[in-house]
């Protein structure tokens, strides 16, 4: 098994390598450490290896770990997000990567408010228009923006996507493809409570593609961590 060293080097490694492919600047690619199920102890030791950002994809378990973590982590809440729960996150994250509806737009904005924060967040596209997923549909993305920028407590960051999890990351290159056209296209525009600076996209099976074709954000648990352990 390779260590958590090993593995962090290597892909601050790959980034770098694609970038310079690219002409991009590889301090523009943000790693996100994703460390559902990982028990504080291991969490900790991301740190000695220069990662500065942490992904949860439940909001308990980011609130039992909250108080360990967050003088040395910003914390990135990924993972479906009930309207109900917003109210226990809010001023506890950096980035809220999965805004998949309108009404919880709506929520976050008046906590956010009520916090007097601002609420960063992503608007999670499922591009593949898999049942199985959460996010607005490809099509809908536009109109969706023409509805979702009128919360002035939440600024929209960016787009987020989780591919459908296929054999070969090969496949998965026109679901990237099609998001970051779409995330050019609406910066372009002057929507109000828009700063679109953040594609996140790419996770332990598919993120060489997903850099290469123009992702910013990625997000990798296993690839970093090794294969995680449920219901302890
Ligand atoms: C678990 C998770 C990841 C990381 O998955 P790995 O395959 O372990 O890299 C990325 N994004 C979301 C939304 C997740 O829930």
């Amino acid at each position: 098994m390779r260590s958590l060293e090993d593995n962090v080097n290597r892909i601050m490694g790959e980034i770098k390598d694609i970038c310079l492919k690219k002409g991009r600047d590889y301090k523009k690619v943000t790693l996100i450490a994703v460390t559902k199920t990982l028990d504080i102890p291991r969490i900790k030791e991301a740190i000695d290896f220069g990662i500065k950002n942490i992904g949860e994809n439940k909001v308990q378990e980011l609130m039992d770990k909250y108080d360990d973590i967050k003088d040395i982590y910003d914390i990135h809440m990924i993972g479906h997000l009930q309207s109900n729960k917003v109210k226990y996150i809010i001023d506890k994250v950096k980035l809220i990567h999965s805004v998949d509806s309108l009404s919880l737009m709506k929520e976050i904005n008046k906590r956010a408010k009520r916090a007097g924060v601002k609420a960063n967040v992503l608007i999670q596209v499922n591009v593949a228009d898999e049942a199985s997923k959460f996010g607005i549909k490809l099509d809908e993305v536009k109109n969706f923006f023409d509805n979702a920028t009128q919360y002035n407590n939440v600024v929209i960051k960016g787009l987020m996507t989780i591919a459908p999890h296929v054999e070969d990351p090969e496949d998965a290159r026109p679901v990237f493809k099609a998001l970051k056209l779409l995330y050019d296209e609406l910066g372009e525009k002057n929507y109000e409570n828009v700063r679109m600076q953040h594609l996140s996209m790419g996770m332990t099976n598919d993120y060489l593609v997903a850099l290469e074709e123009g992702s910013n954000m990625l997000r990798i648990g296993t690839g970093i961590f090794g294969q995680r352990v449920y219901n302890k």
